[in-house]
């Protein structure tokens, strides 16, 4: 069986660079690499409407901002698969059946759901439907017999849990889901990049975010007003870089051939953090070494987007026909379930003829 790949994003907010970083980047070479039967990416936005089911509009009007930016950083909707989680009702039904294979002590165990409950105020009077969404995560990455999935580290806990309800699905029922792999970032500062603020993670909720489509401009103040070493005050101290968000997304971002571009005076990265930490290198010069790094990553992702959002109807178009495949493929998956579950009542024609028997013999 082929490789396949499930993945996607919540609807709340514009995608930025940690998501690039983190999950969008990979999955594009994933894309091109030819090596993947399907792709599917997904628009989570029955998720989002878990912790933000007051707020309708915002998952609504972000869908769109989400797929222009699938779109601008080089997701090729002739080789994947872009659609709206909403849009495959089966993988509700599928969620519903994985209820029963978990216990609410392991949701509540879940490192994740635990953290985004206390970001979100939830800890006196949790949703049900966002303690849950774990289990729809399931639903979504098994609904496609998923194999990979590329992420960000904060979602290992989400593939651990899925792992664990394929192999009681399949322990109870019978061999019928795939157990998938998560695929992190193979360089460390993209597994969890910061926010501008230097904070744990960029998050769209925590507003410490470049959008992929901020203008030059806005990621330049950004990046100028980014969190550095506090005990780096003046140029001549010796300067920190663990925890130091500028060379954290130096470490991201920068690619060997950015220094002769850009810095000639410096041959490579280690060079470079070698000379701050001696003392005599500015926050200011770095960082306006690094705005210079990231506007060259964004520059083509703004102008693909620009050319997107002069068809607005083609884009949702895409995202209908991506909806469409992705329906079929779960309602496959989804028979399978069901008569591996023994539901499956009107198809099972021998079930029909013993009952008959049954009754005919007395
Ligand atoms: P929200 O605050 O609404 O949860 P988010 O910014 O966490 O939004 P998600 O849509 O939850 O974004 O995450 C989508 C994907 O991006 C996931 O694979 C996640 O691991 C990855 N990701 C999100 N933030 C980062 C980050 N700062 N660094 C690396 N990967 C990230
Ligand atoms: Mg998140």
């Amino acid at each position: 069986m082929g490789k396949i790949i499930l993945t996607g994003d919540r609807p709340t907010g514009r995608l930025h660079v940690g998501h690039y970083v983190g999950s969008l980047k990979r999955r594009v070479e994933l894309q091109n690499s030819g090596e993947y039967e399907k792709v599917l990416i997904m628009i989570a936005d029955a998720q989002a409407l878990t912790d933000n089911f007051e707020n309708p509009e915002k998952v609504r009007q972000n869908i769109i901002e989400v797929a222009l930016d699938y779109l601008s950083v080089g997701l090729d909707p002739t080789k994947s698969t872009l659609f709206i989680q909403s849009m495959v009702p089966e993988l509700t039904e599928m969620t519903f059946y994985y209820m029963n294979l978990v216990t609410v002590s392991r949701l509540q165990r879940n490192p994740t759901v635990k953290s985004e409950i206390q970001m979100r105020n939830f800890e006196a009077s949790i949703p049900v439907g966002f303690f849950c969404y774990p289990i729809s995560q399931a639903a979504d990455i098994t609904a496609f017999k998923a194999t990979t999935v590329p992420v960000g580290e904060d979602q290992l806990p989400m593939i651990e849990q899925t792992r664990e309800i394929v192999r009681k699905f399949n322990s109870v029922y019978g061999e019928t889901l795939v157990e998938p792999d998560v695929l992190l970032p193979d360089n460390k500062a993209c597994l969890r990049l910061p926010g501008i603020d230097g904070m744990a993670k960029m998050s769209k909720s925590l507003g410490n975010c470049i959008y992929l489509a901020d203008d030059p401009e806005d990621v330049r103040k950004k990046i100028m007003s980014m969190y550095t070493d506090p005990l780096h005050i003046q140029v001549s101290d010796p300067g920190h870089i663990e925890g130091n968000t500028v060379f954290t997304y130096l470490d991201a971002f920068c690619k060997p051939e950015d220094f002769a571009e850009f810095w000639p005076e410096y041959a490579s990265l280690d060079e470079l953090k070698e000379h701050y930490q001696r003392g005599g290198l500015g926050d200011v010069k770095v960082k306006k070494f690094l705005n210079k790094v990231i506007q060259a990553e964004l520059e083509p992702i703004r102008a693909r987007r620009k050319e997107y959002e002069k068809d607005i109807p083609a884009v949702y178009e895409i995202l209908k026909a991506g909806s469409e495949r992705a329906r079929e493929l779960a309602a496959q998956t989804l028979d399978e379930m069901k008569k591996a579950m023994k539901i499956n009542y009107f198809d099972d024609l021998d079930l029909i003829k013993a009952q008959a028997q049954k009754y005919q013999g007395e």
